[in-house]
């Protein structure tokens, strides 16, 4: 007999010692899971008014559930019991008619199921639960005991049951939380908090072995096509809204699941007797090391995608995929390390209302995917313990790169009507599509777009942009799986060319280094920001800055709105050998019978010695574009992607300022075009501020445009002059931001100007 009177009495005893109800009951399930061997117990306690019963302690279900899980008398396995007042016990919940299933217990691997209702004189306390794996009814002995447990518990709760403050002490155990992450992209979503990533890695397999090889091979077989499958609809799906490009990452795990290294590899270890898992795990093993050793960069990186569909098999054999099956139909935040495209493309699209990732950066192909797709994301969240909080409520603030868990009701409301109001504004604000983005005083600025994935140039021509300001030309790179051709990217560079087309487009040649990195060529250095960037890594691989200069020369031949922009410059000699690279590849072309008009060049502004050497650059170039995010990384050396010091990040501090009005005054000087790209041109409070230091050119995200449209056609520029005046007084930005910022208050925008007035039909 493996529950003794004795131990039982022990428990009764010790539980009558706890002063705090939380802890008591606490204690009860922990207690009786470890004495019964069970994987779950939890206690459902009745609401004061008995109507319905709330989760009130759990060993084995989400913790998040608890104090916010309530059923109805009569409603599910739990409100059965309460309302029959007698035991049930299943050998397969789930399958059971009165089986309600409650996304934020996560008690769907659970088969087994023995309630026993909580009495004290007769009057309905609470039900008792316990639940297991295996699919088998508990015994009669296990069905006695728990009626015997429950009986000497009855009166005990029954005290906790009638004064109540159980309740508030369970429903604030689960706090709501605040995150900070990095931008990854814009918007509000809020649902429920699904994790895409199993708990178990392929790294913690040990070794195990079978007795039944056939069946463990079938299994195989079946993970195996399962991936396939999902690899398929997932890459079918999605390819509707990616471009090509993209659809080339499926085509690499395609290979890799169809190489006969892997399957014969895993069945012939299983021949030998181990388990599907360990055979698996070491078969992977083994080929991402044959891929490691290799001294090609790109056939190096190759051992990440080994270990990605390694690991997306060993889900299958443990069944952990059935996650997407098994998630709810309501809204979902996904959350995980970094989201695959793979795993964007497992759910439903309508269904991912945003994203949380514990790494990556604002550039992280999670980030690029979502900026494409229009879903809020935060990356890089640090802290959050995804795994603790799998179905709490979550908010994505990609506005402000922050995650709230457990929002309060007031909170989560709040939240809601922002998104409506949001959603609201944006159809609103589509009448601006067409208007001019015109001050009240007749200054007017252009809007130009940043884009990079060609599923982006939709997005900026139905907001109304004027062109592509900064067309980031590594993202192509980055979503592939080797560099490109030269084909390849004409065909890329010529649609975008073409779908604007008049309108200019800015391209810029291809811009790695510091956060923005290639999966198929590393580059390892201890201070990337400082070190292989943009120009310098493309001079330096010359064969590369050449093909693809040949192929925005070829695309610009057929378009004719090409305009070239070179990032990253801090010399004069870098824009110099350019200007070279581009004249030969035009001769080059010519002499293959491609006559290419000569593009406009010109450079980024974004290391503090390029503002400096401006007049010594001037005679090599035809315009100029700040990069307002690298320019204020570099003056204030502070890395944008790095949540410890990225609140001493800020564009509107006085030395950015300083700076900004030197390029501006220095480039009129020279007869040069300037234009700001970066973030700093979706800021509200900034754009006040651009806009009276005279900056008329202004890129940035398609989903920004309207706002800043119609936040440029609400001011005159002459009443923001005396603010920028004051402005050069200031001594550090939140000064800066407190003098423009009763502007958008007075036309009834939020201060931090995320929220545009409800009502903008003035503009
Ligand atoms: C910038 O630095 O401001 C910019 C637009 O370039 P990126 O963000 O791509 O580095
Ligand atoms: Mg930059």
């Amino acid at each position: 007999m493996h529950h003794p009177l004795s131990t039982l009495t022990s428990l009764v005893e010790q539980i009558a010692r706890t002063q705090d109800p939380t802890a008591m009951m606490s204690t009860i399930v922990q207690r009786l899971s470890e004495l019964l061997n069970v994987e779950v117990c939890s206690i459902y306690l009745c609401t004061p008014e008995r109507d319905s019963l709330i989760l009130a302690a759990t060993q084995g279900l989400s913790p998040t559930a608890v104090g916010h899980v309530q059923l109805a008398v009569n409603e599910g396995l739990v409100g059965n019991i309460a309302g029959s007042l007698s035991a049930v016990n299943l050998a397969d919940a789930p399958s059971d008619d009165r089986f309600v299933y409650i996304p934020e217990t996560h008690e769907m691997p659970y088969h087994r199921f023995l309630g026993v209702p909580l009495l004290h004189l007769r009057k309905l306390v609470g039900v008792l639960v316990i639940q297991g794996h295996q699919r088998e009814p508990f015994s009669e002995e296990d069905e006695a005991f728990l009626i015997t447990v429950a009986s000497q518990l009855g009166s005990t709760l029954y005290q906790l049951h009638r004064d109540g403050e159980w309740m508030s002490d369970v429903q604030d155990a689960s706090p709501f939380r605040r995150y900070r992450g990095v931008k990854g992209a814009p918007g509000v979503g809020c649902g429920r908090l699904w994790l895409v990533h199993p708990q178990l890695s392929l790294s913690d397999i040990k070794p195990s072995m079978t007795s039944n090889p056939a069946q463990q091979k079938s299994d195989f077989i079946d993970a195996l096509d399962s991936v396939k499958e999902e690899l398929e609809s997932g890459s079918g799906r999605l390819g509707k809204h990616l471009p090509s490009d993209v659809s080339a990452l499926f085509h690499v795990y395609k290979l890799m699941l169809q190489s006969p290294e892997l399957s014969d590899g895993v069945k012939s270890l299983i021949s030998e007797g181990a388990s599907a898992e360990w055979a698996l795990k070491q078969t992977i093993d083994t080929m991402a090391s044959m891929f490691e050793k290799s001294d090609d960069p790109y056939m190096k990186a190759r051992s990440e995608d080994i270990y990605n569909i390694g690991q997306r098999i060993l889900n299958q054999l443990l069944e952990r995929d059935q996650q997407v099956l098994e998630a709810p139909d309501e809204p979902l935040i996904l959350g995980g390390e970094l989201i695959s495209i793979a795993d964007l493309a497992a759910f439903p699209q309508e269904r991912i209302q945003g994203l949380v990732c514990t790494s990556g950066s604002t550039l992280s192909h999670t980030a690029i995917v979502a900026n494409a797709l229009g879903i809020p994301a935060v990356m890089g969240v640090e802290g959050v313990e995804l795994e603790q909080n799998r179905g709490a409520k979550v908010i994505v603030d990609g506005n402000r790169a922050e995650c709230i868990i457990n929002p309060p009701q007031a909170l989560l409301g709040e939240y809601k009507r922002m998104i409506d109001q949001e959603n609201r504004v944006m159809r609103d604000l589509e009448r601006l599509r067409n208007m001019p983005a015109e001050t009240l005083d007749n200054v007017q600025i252009q809007l130009l777009t940043n884009t990079g994935l060609l599923a982006d140039a939709t997005p900026g021509l139905e907001r109304g942009a004027q062109g592509v300001g900064l067309y980031r030309s590594e993202i192509p790179f980055m979503v592939h799986d080797s560099f490109p051709t030269e084909q390849e990217q004409y065909r890329i560079y010529r649609n975008v060319l073409k779908a604007y087309s008049p309108l200019p487009v800015s391209m810029r040649t291809l811009d790695i280094g510091g956060d923005k990195q290639l999966p198929y060529f590393e580059i390892n250095e201890s201070n990337p920001y400082l070190g292989w960037r943009g120009i310098r890594f493309t001079l330096d691989n010359t064969q590369l800055l050449v093909t693809q200069v040949r192929a925005m020369l070829r695309a610009h031949a057929e378009c004719g709105n090409l305009k070239v922009l070179v990032p990253m410059i801090s010399r004069v000699d870098e824009i110099i050998a350019v200007r070279e690279i581009l004249e030969k590849a035009s001769e080059a072309l010519k002499r293959d019978g491609i006559e290419v008009p000569r593009p406009q060049v010109g450079m980024m502004i974004e290391v503090p010695s390029a503002m400096l050497l401006l007049p010594k650059l001037a005679p090599h170039i035809d315009f100029v574009s700040v990069g307002s995010n690298d320019l204020t990384q570099y003056l204030l050396a502070v890395d944008r992607n790095n949540p410890r010091v990225s609140n001493l990040f800020d564009n509107m501090h006085p030395a950015m300022l300083v700076a900004l009005e030197q390029i501006l005054d220095t480039c009129r000087r020279l007869g040069l075009p300037a234009s700001l790209c970066g973030e700093m041109a979706s800021d509200p409070v900034a754009v006040l501020m651009l806009i009276a230091i005279g900056y008329d050119t202004l890129s940035l995200s398609a989903y920004n445009i309207p706002k800043i449209k119609l936040l440029i056609r609400s001011v005159r520029r002459a009443d923001l002059l005396p603010l920028l005046d004051k402005a050069r007084d200031c001594t550090d930005e939140s000064q800066i931001r407190a003098l423009f910022e009763p502007v958008l208050v007075n036309l009834g925008w939020s201060a931090d100007g995320r929220q545009p007035p409800q009502d903008s039909s003035a503009a």
